[in-house]
């Protein structure tokens, strides 16, 4: 077979390297990991239950593929209550995770060859959609604004593009991989340059309940016209294998983008949306307790990794800390994490992942012992490795 046969879009996709990083490092039986953004919490056993119940009674059928009313219903009620999100359940579709969300958007938002405004460091499923889209990026760079999209930032990107039709822009919120989360101010600040220049956002809120001394506001509140959220339960219920997600947008839109996801992946399965009721009808406190662990282990970790000369930045939501490299190590941001991973069993992914190879990110999404033991290997790795400059 020739490659040519292939989708050149597709073609320039790179396997993810976080993956294959994390999958190598997986043989070395002492190895610690701290690299995927995964829960280390199980799933809470009242929605569990009612996943048993619903193949127990028979849900087997085809569910609507927007999703069951129910949920739909659930969910709408649900974010209203958390975050003052406006939409009605007919403004709601369930998708299998934010990934199908973000997805679905750029195929219903943008027409090749348009342009999306991506803030830099990212998660690295946004390139990948990007390109897969046939779209162009513009990677604005945020570490100089303490890793916060500002709306000079925007004007400039669209300014020193003008040979391109920049229409989109994805804003994580709380950030994965900086950790950074929006105040009202800052956001609200962003709403003038995206209504003149028609740009349209796609706001990911994943981590909107891993909050950490400081509220999640949504821009859709100020720009309801114009943003498409995606958001879900992997993080907020430690329910990431079980791929629930909701995408949330305006009337007229939605109905545009459940056409995507009809036909591509029709609809989540049946016995994943009966739990996902439960979760919206009965665990608006279960992300409670996992936040509370998760911010004991963000002081720690911030406080360890300063301690052992990282510039920290302030991770306000999410369960990651992204640090700069202390510049008497001299390594980029693979050879640290490789250095780190082999010499010293512990594993982290490097910045560069995420567009930034002066830094690199920890998941605390782990147990204390881990992160204890990872704090003491990187301090011995710093002190064994740093090059004394005279
Ligand atoms: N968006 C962000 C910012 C993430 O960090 C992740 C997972 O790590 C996802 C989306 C994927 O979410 P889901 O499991 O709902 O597909």
């Amino acid at each position: 077979m020739e490659l040519n046969d292939i989708n050149p879009n597709v073609l320039s996709v790179k396997p993810s390297s976080m993956r294959e990083f994390d999958h190598e490092i997986s043989d070395d039986p002492q190895i610690v990991k701290l690299t995927l953004g995964e829960p280390n919490f199980n799933v809470p056993e009242h929605i569990k239950q009612a996943a048993m119940d619903a193949i127990k009674d028979n849900h087997s059928h085809y569910p609507y593929f927007w999703g069951y009313p129910e949920l739909r219903e659930a969910a709408a009620k649900y974010y209203q209550d958390k975050f003052g999100y406006h939409y009605g359940a007919d403004q709601i579709v369930v998708t299998v995770g934010a990934t199908e969300g973000v997805a679905d958007v750029i195929e219903t938002l943008f027409k090749p060859g348009e342009a999306v405004i991506l803030p830099s460091p990212a998660y690295p499923l946004y390139d990948a959609s990007i390109s897969l889209h046939g779209l162009e990026q513009v990677r604005v760079d945020t570490s100089k604004t303490d890793y916060i999209l500002t709306p000079e930032a925007v004007q400039k990107a669209i300014d020193d593009n003008p040979g391109l039709k920049v229409r989109g822009l994805i804003l994580t919120d709380p950030n994965n991989p900086t950790g950074v989360a929006y105040t009202e101010d800052q956001l609200k600040a962003l709403v003038p340059v995206l209504k003149e220049n028609h740009i349209w956002v796609i706001s990911d809120e994943i981590y909107g309940e891993l909050t950490y001394g400081q509220k999640h506001y949504t821009l859709s509140k100020w720009l309801p016209d114009q943003t498409v959220i995606v958001n879900g339960l992997s993080k907020s219920h430690a329910m990431t294998g079980w791929r629930l997600g909701f995408v949330f947008g305006p009337s007229g839109f939605i109905d545009e983008i459940a056409k995507v996801h009809q036909f591509t992946v029709t609809t989540p399965t049946s016995i994943i949306q009966y739990a996902g009721i439960e979760a919206m009808k009965h665990g608006q406190n279960d992300a409670e307790p996992m936040r509370q662990a998760y911010e004991k282990r963000r002081d720690f970790v911030a406080k360890e990794m300063t301690e052992a000369g990282f510039d920290v930045v302030h991770p306000g939501g999410a369960f990651y800390v992204f640090a700069k490299i202390p510049a008497s190590l001299n390594m980029d941001s693979w050879t640290f994490a490789k250095t780190l991973a082999k010499e010293y069993h512990i594993g982290l992914f490097a910045g560069a992942a995420f567009g930034d190879d002066e830094c690199i990110r920890i998941s605390y999404a782990a147990s204390d012992e881990a992160l204890t033991a990872a704090m003491k290997a990187i301090k011995q790795m710093v002190a064994d490795k740093s090059v004394v400059s005279d």
